[in-house]
């Protein structure tokens, strides 16, 4: 899950990070407000949406004049927001954060994050603040300081030391560095984060350490104990067809290509994405709709999948452990009837009861299921009638 800037800084303020004055609001008269009580000579309007790279799109906006406030925050509000990482569609913007603005000395990068290749927390620090980090480990891999953390030691003065003399920050920076980093890793594992990155994180011209930007990614399998963390959840930001999947428990991931899939176990959700594609084809989605599908969750699974108009064919392709096949073969007729699929629907239904399965769906004798006998077989039946060569 994901948060916006102003919510990660109210994180990190409450672990004594230090943060710009900022009040987040949603209509032109709350701006003026927030401006007003902010007090100072300029404030920055921020586009509040979950996406980086707004200043290059016009959403951040330095605003020198209180009488301006108006006509900035009613250009910024209801405005689509196209940036390097929002996709082509770009996103709405419905809530924006006044800022004061700071007084930057020096800009820096400064993240934590959770390394899958090295299975431990790395913090990256760079003097190449403001900028992609991608950008600078293309260009200028020297220019990035990266230090692992055994998490069952976690953060020590050696790490912290290493990253502010790889930095070159002048001694008497070391101690403010070294607290901010501390408080930065607290919240990386407090909160569950599988990234708290800052970017800028900026030395201010009477030297104090501000993160004047802050993202944080939580990992959604600790939601569960993090629960003021979860009702910062903006179900504007998401896919529609993903929240809706994930209120009915699917789990549900929209693509670009046309064979529906769906699948229970994440696991072999990514194996029969990856058939598909060996098959020649493209996965209109992932999804996973739980190891106790039913004849509902099924018919769910259908509706979302058939919302997008770009598939073609659908792969069925579920594993009887604990679910038994004959109950999905019965749930899979209940739940086309039901939502009217109208699509080709391969089935490979494999596991316990998968003989009794086999003559349900037989005996049923409906045109469009096509029934396949293993994986690969499945997957080249989908790919085909999806091609409309059955
Ligand atoms: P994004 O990464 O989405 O472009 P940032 O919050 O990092 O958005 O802002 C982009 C740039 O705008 C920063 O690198 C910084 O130079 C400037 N900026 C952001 N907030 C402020 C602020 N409060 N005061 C001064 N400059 C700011
Ligand atoms: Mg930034």
């Amino acid at each position: 899950m994901n948060i916006h800037e102003f919510q990660a800084k109210q994180i990190l303020a409450s672990y004594n990070v230090n943060i710009q004055e900022g009040i987040m609001v949603e209509s032109v008269v709350d701006a003026v407000k927030a401006a007003q009580e902010i007090k100072g000579d300029a404030w920055v309007l921020k586009a509040q949406v979950h996406a980086g790279g707004r200043g290059k799109a016009g959403g951040i906006r330095l605003v020198r004049k209180l009488n301006d406030i108006r006509k900035v925050a009613e250009e910024m509000l209801g405005m689509k927001l196209i940036t390097n990482q929002t996709g082509g569609d770009g996103k709405i913007v419905s809530k924006l954060y006044i800022e004061k603005v700071a007084q930057i000395k020096k800009e820096y990068y400064l993240a934590v994050l959770l390394d899958r290749a090295s299975e431990m927390p790395v913090i990256i620090a760079s003097t190449e603040g403001g900028i992609e980090i991608e950008k600078v480990a293309a260009n200028a891999p020297e220019k990035i300081i990266k230090v692992e953390i055994d998490p069952l030691i976690g953060l020590q003065n050696y790490h912290i030391r290493k990253l502010a003399f790889g930095i070159k920050l002048e001694p008497d920076l070391h101690k403010e560095f070294s607290s901010f980093l501390k408080a930065l890793y607290s919240v990386y594992s407090h909160r569950d984060a599988t990234l708290v990155e800052i970017n800028p994180l900026v030395l201010t011209s009477d030297n104090n350490f501000v993160a004047l930007d802050a993202k944080i990614g939580l990992d959604d399998n600790s939601l569960f104990r993090q629960k003021d963390i979860l009702r910062m959840r903006d179900l504007d930001e998401e896919n529609p067809a993903e929240v809706e999947a994930w209120e009915f428990g699917l789990s549900y991931v929209k693509l670009d290509g046309n064979v529906g899939c769906m699948v229970n176990g994440a696991g072999l959700a990514m194996s029969t994405m990856d058939i598909i594609k060996l098959s020649g084809g493209e996965p209109a989605n992932f999804l996973d709709v739980g190891g106790a599908a039913n004849a509902a969750t099924v018919a769910k699974g259908f509706e979302i999948i058939l919302r997008d108009p770009n598939v073609k064919s659908i792969f069925v392709n579920i594993f009887g452990g604990i679910v038994r096949c004959d109950r999905i073969a019965n749930g899979i007729l209940e739940a086309t009837e039901k939502t009217k699929v109208k699509v080709p629907l391969i089935v490979r239904l494999n596991g316990t009861n998968s003989v009794e399965a086999a003559a349900i769906l037989k005996t049923a004798n409906i045109d469009n299921i096509i029934t396949a006998t293993d994986l690969a077989d499945g997957a080249t039946k989908a790919v085909n009638a999806a091609k409309g060569v059955l």
